[in-house]
């Protein structure tokens, strides 16, 4: 038996780095937004021995315990108490590797959906989300994605409305950027300037696209490593092309701009695509349902 899951990547709206907690981690304060662009994740289950195995079209990805996915079928399993499977999974990814997009993480909701699925075990989103925190901080938001408010470790979820109809251009630099080196540059008290976190909110309550745009901030920009100068670059050519707003994501390296119709993200993409390589057309993306 076999099924087949989106998985779609994530983009910040806002990023906020609140304090060290005393376990290492981070408390952030997200806004977050699903797009359509996404991997495809093909989860095959045969009665066997028990073993995992998984593939991609990235030859450089590895294919171990490393990957997120394989983590989350044996999590899956180990909870749920099945046994006697062989299980394949197939990752044809396109959402871009070390970007800040969550691709890795959505990989892996999408496994913990899909066997969810398969088996009909009937778990509900938050005992997904409860694995799913066992594999990335990001990866609770993914069982669902849509719209989100993310705090604690970025697991704490409160869903949003959707965010307004727009077009989004994501653009990758060849640079990429670690995530804990990135966390291990902040200083949260000396952080000079936040998101305003509550203006993103009420902006998305009231489907203003031009009031989220304009807030949009991400404070891991003020400590990028000085090989990102790409970064800003970017930024303003998203911003030159009629962005209402640009900003990166995550912890990086990729960089996003909101535009007003998918039209003239169509134009800035055009522009912009025969110049980086890992640059993306693409839209906000719904809550994906969870039928327990
Ligand atoms: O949770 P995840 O494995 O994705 O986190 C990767 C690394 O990012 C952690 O080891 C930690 O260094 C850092 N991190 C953090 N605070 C968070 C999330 C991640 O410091 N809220």
């Amino acid at each position: 038996m076999q099924i087949q899951e989106h998985a779609f990547a994530k983009l910040n709206l806002s990023l906020d780095i609140l304090r060290k907690m005393e376990d290492g981690y981070h408390e952030m304060s997200m806004v977050m937004q699903s797009i359509s662009l996404c991997d495809d994740v093909t989860v095959s289950c045969e009665p066997g021995e028990g073993s995992v195995t998984a593939s991609t079209n990235l030859k450089y990805l590895p294919v171990d315990e490393k990957n997120i996915a394989v983590r989350a079928a044996r999590l899956f399993f180990a909870h749920t108490g099945i046994s006697g499977y062989d299980t394949k999974i197939t990752l044809k990814k396109r959402i871009p590797v070390c970007a800040g997009m969550g691709g890795g993480s959505a990989d892996g909701a999408a496994v913990l959906r899909g066997l969810n699925s398969l088996f009909r075990t009937g778990l509900d989103g938050d005992t997904l989300r409860a694995l799913a925190v066992k594999l990335g901080s990001d990866v609770p938001f993914c069982i669902q994605g849509g719209t989100v408010f993310a705090g604690g470790r970025g697991e704490v979820l409160t869903p949003l409305p959707a965010m307004p109809g727009c077009g989004i251009v994501v653009c990758k630099p060849s640079v990429s950027i670690s995530t804990p080196q990135l966390f291990s540059r902040i200083r949260c008290e000396k952080i000079r300037l936040h998101p305003d976190t509550n203006g993103i909110l009420d902006a998305i309550t009231k489907a203003d696209l031009n009031g989220i745009a304009v807030r949009m901030y991400n404070v891991f920009e003020t400590v990028l490593p000085q090989n990102a100068g790409q970064i800003g670059e970017i930024k303003s050519e998203l911003l030159d092309h009629r962005a209402l707003g640009a900003v990166m994501t995550g912890s990086g390296s990729a960089v996003f701009g909101l535009f007003e119709t998918a039209d003239l993200a169509r134009q800035a993409w055009e522009a912009m695509r025969g110049k980086y390589r890992d640059c993306f057309l693409t839209a906000p993306q719904d809550r994906i349902p969870i039928l327990a």
